[in-house]
């Protein structure tokens, strides 16, 4: 699995610990979740067939690299037993 900064990595665990990420929906293929970012609430989409995660905050739409918000939902679905990968640490 791809490596996250450390500063990404802590930001998603802060998101997660104040609780500002959610399941809205699952589906058979995908589970869809929210996050409350510092402006804005971001759109995380969990793809169950190709186990990956997508964001649509600007961060992941320049860099395509795992986000704040993806590692919240990340350690909200590995806590919920959902989702197969664990946290990487550098
Ligand atoms: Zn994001």
């Amino acid at each position: 699995m791809e490596k996250v900064s450390r500063d990404v990595e802590r930001k998603g665990y802060l998101l997660f610990k104040q609780k500002k990420a959610r399941v809205e929906l699952e589906t058979e293929k995908r589970i869809h979740l929210k996050v409350k970012g510092e402006t804005e609430e971001h759109a995380v989409i969990f793809d169950k067939e190709k186990n990956e995660f997508s964001c649509d905050c600007q961060f992941f739409a320049l860099k395509q690299k795992t986000c704040s918000h993806i590692i919240a939902c990340k350690i909200l679905l590995i806590k919920l037993g959902k989702c197969p990968f664990s946290i990487s640490r550098e």
